[in-house]
Formats: structure tokens, sequence, C-alpha cells
């Protein structure tokens, strides 16, 4: 039994830290050689949990090397239960490696067309791919939503003059099929704004946008 010991307090990052970093796929395949790295690198993220503790016995679980699809295990030093590695996490019900999952998370955050991100991770299933690339929209939509940003007004050009802010505005209408295929369900009218510069953005749901209730979306 191999134990593994994940980030120590100092190494996991706060989330200032985490916006500060730069990477690109040279740098971020540097530090996701070995089986321990992607588990590593997603704990000083806080994307993986680091510490557990076993219910039965109430006292912390070791990580230790292990044959599942992770390689990596959380265990009791009572030998009784194991827990995977990621237990109550993003990943938690995904079976793609987690190396996969890191990669594409990358390309898709580059704007890559889903296809490259595909093909970046030697290509999974084509469901797979979309159900990722939907969970990372899911992820940034939620986001919008809980932090809506007033757009407009004057800002700064980045010379020290206040200039009109610029924005675009858009609606667009969204729906799905049910496992893409059947029939389409109703969808929703969505209505969203940025502004260049310094990432302000905002979107809403509502009814059918005209001149007479474009002002009632959410
Ligand atoms: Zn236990």
């Amino acid at each position: 039994m191999v134990r593994i010991t994940l980030p120590v307090p100092a190494n996991i990052k706060t989330r200032a830290q985490v916006l500060e970093e730069k990477w690109n796929l040279r740098s971020l395949t540097l530090v996701t050689l070995t089986v321990e790295d992607p588990v590593e690198f997603l704990a000083e993220r806080r994307l993986l949990k680091n510490s557990s503790i076993c219910c039965a016995c109430n006292i912390s679980r070791t990580v230790i090397k292990n044959n599942c699809s992770d390689k990596i295990i959380w265990r009791c030093p009572t030998g009784r239960g194991k827990k995977s590695i990621r237990e109550s996490s993003f990943f938690s019900d995904s079976n793609l490696e987690l190396l996969t999952v890191i990669t594409f998370m990358y390309c898709w955050a580059k704007d890559m067309p889903l296809k490259n991100c595909s093909k970046e991770v030697d290509g999974p299933s084509p469901n797979t791919e979309c159900d990722w690339a939907n969970f990372c929209r899911d992820i940034c939509a939620e986001w919008l939503l809980t932090h809506p940003r007033v757009i407009g007004g004057f800002c700064d050009d980045g010379n020290g003059n206040i200039v009109p802010a610029i924005v675009e505005i858009d609606e667009s209408y969204v729906f799905h099929r049910k496992y893409h295929r059947g029939r389409y369900t109703p969808g929703a009218w969505i209505f969203g704004g940025i502004q260049g510069g310094d990432w302000r953005f905002f979107f809403g749901r509502g009814p059918k946008p005209d001149k007479k209730n474009s002002g009632s979306f959410d």
C-alpha cells in the first residue's frame, strides 16, 4: 500500500491566486505528468477535497494508490472503507480520466471549437464531449446569474482617459432536445450584454423581445 500526500495547506491556492495563474498547453502538460499530478493539481485548486473524514470512525482518511480508474483513493486508516478521490466534487459523476477533463476544460476555456477540444484529449464520444461542454457552460451561466453587473456608463480607456463604455447586447432563443433526439422542448429567450475591457456582463431570460417589452427581462 503506497500512501500519497495531497498538497500541504501552504500549497492550497486561494481564489485570487488561481485567477492570477497563466497557463498554456505545454505548462499544463508539465504539471500533469504522473498519475498523482492531476489529483494534486485539482486538490491545490480546491476542486478535489484535501481531506476526508470516515463517517464510521470519525477519523481522517488517507490517500493511497489503488487499481481504480483514478489510481488513487481515500482510505480509512482502519482499513474498513474506501471512497473515490472525486467524492463530492464537480467530477464525481464522470468516468473520464481527470487529466482528460483538465485538458478538455482548458481547451474549452481557450474558446477552441469542440472538435479541437476533443482531439486534444483523444476524442471521448460525441455525447460525452457535448456533456462536458455543457457542464462548463452551466458553471459560467450560474456564475453570471449570481454575479450580475451593471454595464455601460463611462470607463477608463487604459490611458487614464474617461470615455463612454462600449457595450454589446444581443438576444437569443435557446432550447434543447432530450438526449439530442425527438421533438424540441419549449425554450426561452435570453438577453445578455457585455462590456469589453473589464469583462462586465449580465444575462437574463424573458419574453420574446420587441419594442414594447424589451425592458421586461429579469
Ligand atoms: Zn473508518
